[in-house]
C-alpha cells in the first residue's frame, strides 16, 4: 500500500488540529477531482512500517492534535492494509479521534459486513460521497459538494441510518 502524503497539522482536514494521511488509489473517477494523481495505487511511497511508526511517533508527541484523518485517494479501496494501520495506532493511542473522507456513501459502506465496514467501524467520523461538480461548494466546512455529509459513525451504526455530526461537539 502507497500514500501520497502526511501532513503533521492541518486545520482544512476535520475539526480541530489534524494529522493527515493521503492514501493512494481510488478508482470513483469523479470529474473534477482536486487531486487526480493519487488515483493510481502505485503512486507516491511505500507506506512501510517504520513510515506507519514515524506517524504515531509524531502523533503521540503532539499534545496539540485533535485526532488523525485519513484521506486519499480513498482508503476503503485499500481497506485490508489500512485496518492493520489503525489497529496498530489504536494500540497505541487507544482514545485517538479519525475522521475518513471516502467517495463512497455510508449507506453503501454499511451494506456489507466486509473489510470497508470493519474500517468504518474503526472511524468516529465520515466525510462521505463523490466530489459533484455541479454541487462545489467552497463555504462548506470540511467536504468540496453540497451532497457530501458529515456523518457521526458511531451513532450512524446504531441507528442504521446517516446521522450527521454536530460540529458544535
Ligand atoms: S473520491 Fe476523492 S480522490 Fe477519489 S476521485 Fe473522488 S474526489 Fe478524487
Amino acid at each position: 500500500m502507497n500514500i501520497s502524503g502526511y501532513i503533521k497539522e492541518s486545520i482544512v482536514d476535520g475539526q480541530g488540529l489534524r494529522a493527515v494521511v493521503f492514501f493512494s488509489g481510488c478508482y470513483h473517477n469523479c470529474f473534477g477531482c482536486h487531486s487526480p494523481q493519487t488515483h493510481d495505487k502505485n503512486y507516491g511511497e511505500e507506506f512501510t512500517e517504520s513510515k506507519q511508526q514515524e506517524i504515531i511517533e509524531d502523533i503521540k508527541s503532539n499534545p496539540l492534535l485533535s485526532g488523525l484523518t485519513l484521506s486519499g485517494g480513498d482508503c476503503f479501496f485499500s481497506a485490508k492494509e489500512v485496518i492493520k494501520f489503525v489497529i496498530k495506532l489504536k494500540n497505541e493511542i487507544p482514545d485517538i479521534n479519525i475522521w475518513v473522507y471516502t467517495g463512497f456513501t455510508i449507506e453503501q459502506l454499511m451494506g456489507k459486513k466486509d473489510n470497508k465496514y470493519k474500517l468504518l467501524e474503526m472511524c468516529d467520523v465520515l466525510v462521505d460521497g463523490k466530489f459533484e461538480i455541479g454541487l462545489r461548494d467552497t463555504t462548506i466546512k470540511f467536504a468540496g459538494s453540497r451532497n457530501q455529509r458529515i456523518l457521526d459513525v458511531k451513532e450512524s451504526l446504531e441507528c442504521g441510518k446517516a446521522i450527521l455530526l454536530s460540529l458544535d461537539k
